[in-house]
């Protein structure tokens, strides 16, 4: 299985439009971050998709994904599914809805915010909608897609709760600061850790480089990729700084596990 990261950037992107720090002028692709998202490809060739960001056209074009299975929601900040409109593109190789995966709280705000897709308008003219099919998960409840089973987890963000997804010997945890201990039971040796390191300066609702870190340690996870972070990140220096084992991630990074 392999797990491609198509985004790694906090809900901005980086570099931020207008924006003349030294990481958003440096010009070096490992300073530019689509916003947080990645692909799961199963051996036998499957994708699918973890969120929707306001990105994927991109991604999808960026890194070829020409079909997928399903689609994993986290939560439903704007950075991860404002691109839910652009999934319409991968029902023309399918005869059926994508299924879509979340929370209960996430698929009400989904249908809330995409109400055009969820509940149309008899009298709607505009271009074919997505046909998307909503299935909704518990925490610690495995499910399968594509013959890969996928456990989610559960995490918070501040005071909201976000899902985190572990899929064979990978788990994905964006935007958290505190992970229940019943995650942390799941997480535990884990052989690959996604997990969201923000930037050094503190935050309410995600941990920073440094937290990370720890709790990386903490869960003895074998190897780690930082995600979400803000254009505060140079890629080089803080990359060479962080622990043995423990990495930033980047835009077209592919992890095998
Ligand atoms: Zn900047
Ligand atoms: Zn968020
Ligand atoms: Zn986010």
């Amino acid at each position: 299985m392999k797990l491609s990261i198509l985004g790694c950037g906090t809900s901005t992107g980086v570099p931020i439009p207008g924006c003349t720090c030294e990481v958003c002028t440096s010009g070096d692709p490992k300073n530019e971050r689509m916003r947080t998202s990645a692909l799961i490809t199963t051996d036998s060739g499957e994708n699918i998709l973890i969120d929707a960001s306001p990105d994927l056209h991109q991604q999808a074009l960026r890194f070829k994904i020409n079909r997928l299975e399903a689609v994993l929601y986290t939560h439903a900040h704007a950075d991860h599914i404002l691109g839910t409109d652009d999934l319409r593109v991968f029902n023309f190789s399918r005869n059926a809805p994508l299924p879509c995966y979340g929370d209960r709280e996430t698929l009400t705000q989904l249908k809330d915010f995409f109400r055009y897709i969820f509940e149309p308008n008899p009298n709607y003219e505009g271009g074919l909608l997505a046909k998307l099919e909503l299935n909704e998960i518990e925490p610690y409840s495995t499910f399968s897609v594509a013959e890969l089973p996928i456990t989610p987890f559960a995490l918070s963000h501040g005071s909201s709760p976000v899902t985190g997804y572990k899929f064979g010997d990978i788990a994905y945890a964006t935007d958290c600061n505190y992970l229940p201990s019943e995650t942390e039971e799941l997480l535990r040796n884990v052989p690959v850790l996604i997990l969201d390191g923000l930037r050094h300066k503190a935050h309410k609702t995600h941990f920073t480089i440094d937290q990370a870190v720890a709790k990386a340690q903490e869960l003895g996870a074998k190897r780690t990729y930082l995600i979400h972070m803000t254009h505060d990140v140079d890629y080089h220096s803080v990359n060479k700084a962080l622990p043995a084992g423990i990495e930033l991630a980047y835009d077209g990074l592919q992890i095998e596990a």
